[in-house]
């Protein structure tokens, strides 16, 4: 894989994939990346310079026109070999998510496939990019559209999916005739290098897929880069809306995926069973650091206190591991820092008032004393002002909010900033209807916790989850990664002779 040493310490550096090759680092600026259930240092990071991101960009220009100009089936020959290289390296790659983000090795394999599958819906592109057609739409004259790419294109990943978000994007832009850079998070960037690399055994053109890491100093250069027509971001809320502010400006058509407080409101008729054992996956599963984690669970009326009764057991007894323990349910935080962060959050918690059911702190796995665990952590009597209800804290820390009806559970969640993923568990087929309809976030699940639309509908939150006009991958990304164009056309035996100074219509 893209590195250029290891060292004695078995800290490998890694480097930048750039034309089809890898390229080492030269900023002399690095990151670390850790194995976080060890809490060791793994690798060093190479943190790209302008120069170095310039370089990314020209390699992938370069590339942009015989690329744009191969036929959709030929692009969507290459995605198919490169789906099949994933099958054949599905667990290789979840091995290298779980070593670097810390998820368990079941969860890491989900992910793969869930990436997997967006490549299986760009594999259908020369369907995808077939536009409507109007014969004689005036005597003569036919109109009909095209869909074309946009040239370079460029994607900045977060931690949190290294190899599912990258797939979000990549597969679909380049289906679409465009070239790629790939900014993926400084945190966990291995996974980015392997797919780099089975891109080319695939047969990808060199330049077509380029891997660039970095910072704040690299995302910049991409977002002023006058050669970059668009931009996909995924990532926290701060940080997507100034590169959609800053995208903009530059004139660049750009998505930005922001964060989530993702609430699971269980009604007095749902199946308490399943709710239970709906919001034990969806807030501790892959360590509560998914954007479509449960972080909130909504008790309506006389259920709260049982709900809290069967939770508590549940989170006390969670089997708390490194990831590639095959007994874990879930694993360490991706950093130190980041366990630091949630932990402060806990502390906000008890200091602002509500009950500390569960304190998840302090705790530690045999073996890995230095890992970066934290236990599951619960709350209840969690109130709307409170740092926990309205921040995204990103770790296993699920609060409890009491209300008292229906109408007061949707009013709490169409109040709050994020409008990522939501969910109702209930059995009456009227609340789901009315859930579903009045409820103002981008993906819902009824009965169904975690509601990531499958990769040929698309992905996106509400409100200040996502700041652009399209969703992610699906028919959405195909109109992301493509410009509508309208043709109209005539020829000589079907034109009148003289100057038409009317608005024309159809004749
Ligand atoms: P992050 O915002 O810290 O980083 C995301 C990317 O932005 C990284 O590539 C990082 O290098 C870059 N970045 C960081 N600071 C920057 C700065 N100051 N200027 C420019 N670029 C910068 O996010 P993270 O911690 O890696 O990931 C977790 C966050 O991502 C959570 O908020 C989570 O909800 C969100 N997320 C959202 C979705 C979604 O679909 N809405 C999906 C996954 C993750």
């Amino acid at each position: 894989m893209g590195e250029t040493h290891q060292s004695e310490a078995g800290v490998r550096t890694l480097t930048h994939f750039i034309n089809g090759k890898p390229v080492a680092g030269t900023s002399e600026r690095f990151g670390e990346v850790f194995n976080p259930a060890f809490g060791k240092v793994s690798a060093r990071v190479p943190l790209a310079s302008v120069a170095e991101v310039d370089a990314a960009v020209a390699a992938a220009q370069a590339a942009s026109v015989a690329w744009a100009e191969t036929p959709p089936i030929k692009r969507a020959r290459i995605l198919f070999k490169f789906k099949d290289l994933l099958d054949q390296h599905h667990d290789e790659l979840a091995e290298l998510i779980t070593r670097e983000h810390g998820k368990v090795f079941s969860d890491a394999k989900g992910e793969v496939m869930r990436g997997i599958e967006v490549v299986e819906f760009a594999c259908g592109i020369p369907n995808l990019l077939k536009t409507d057609f109007t014969d004689q739409i005036g005597g003569g004259i036919d109109n009909w559209n095209l869909r074309q790419p946009l040239g370079v294109v460029a994607g900045i990943t977060p931690f949190n999916f290294p190899m599912m978000v990258p797939c979000w994007m990549f597969p679909v832009a380049l289906a679409c005739g465009n070239t790629f850079v790939l900014k993926p998070s400084e945190r966990d960037p291995s996974a980015s290098l392997r797919l780099a690399e089975l891109l080319k055994e695939a047969g990808l053109p060199d330049g077509v897929f380029n891997v660039v890491h970095g910072d704040k100093t690299a995302v910049d250069a991409l977002l002023a880069h006058p050669d970059v027509a668009a931009l996909s971001f995924v990532g926290s809320t701060p940080i997507a809306e100034y590169i959609y502010t800053e995208g903009t400006k530059h004139g660049k058509r750009v998505q930005a995926l922001g964060g989530a407080k993702n609430h699971l409101v269980v009604m007095p008729d749902a199946d308490l069973d399943q709710a239970v054992d709906a919001l034990i996956g969806a807030a501790y599963g892959s360590a509560g650091e998914r954007c479509m984690a449960i972080s909130v669970a909504v008790a309506v009326g006389h259920i709260a206190d049982e709900l809290i009764e069967r939770l508590t057991p549940r989170v006390q007894s969670l089997q708390i591991g490194s990831g590639m323990d095959g007994n874990s349910e879930m694993g360490p935080l991706v950093t130190g820092a980041h366990r630091a962060k949630v932990e402060g959050y806990i502390e906000a918690g008890v200091t602002a008032g509500a009950k500390l059911v569960v304190d998840g702190r302090g705790h530690s796995v045999q073996g890995h004393e230095e890992g970066f665990f934290l236990g599951g952590t619960l709350f209840d009597h969690v109130a709307t002002d409170m740092t926990i209800y309205k921040d995204e804290i990103f770790g296993p820390v699920l609060s409890v909010v009491r209300v008292a009806d229906f109408a007061s559970a949707v009013d709490l969640i169409n109040a709050h900033e994020f409008g990522n993923g939501v969910s109702c568990f209930t059995s009456d087929g009227g609340v789901a209807r009315a859930f579903s309809r009045q409820i103002k976030v981008g993906m819902v699940g009824i009965n169904v916790p975690i509601p990531v639309p499958m990769a040929w509908h698309s992905f996106g939150g509400w409100k200040r989850s996502l700041f652009g006009d399209h969703h992610a991958y699906g028919e959405e990304g195909v109109r992301f990664y493509t410009r509508y164009k309208s043709i109209m056309q005539r020829w000589p035996d079907s034109i009148a002779k003289g100057a038409e100074f009317t608005m024309p219509v159809a004749k």
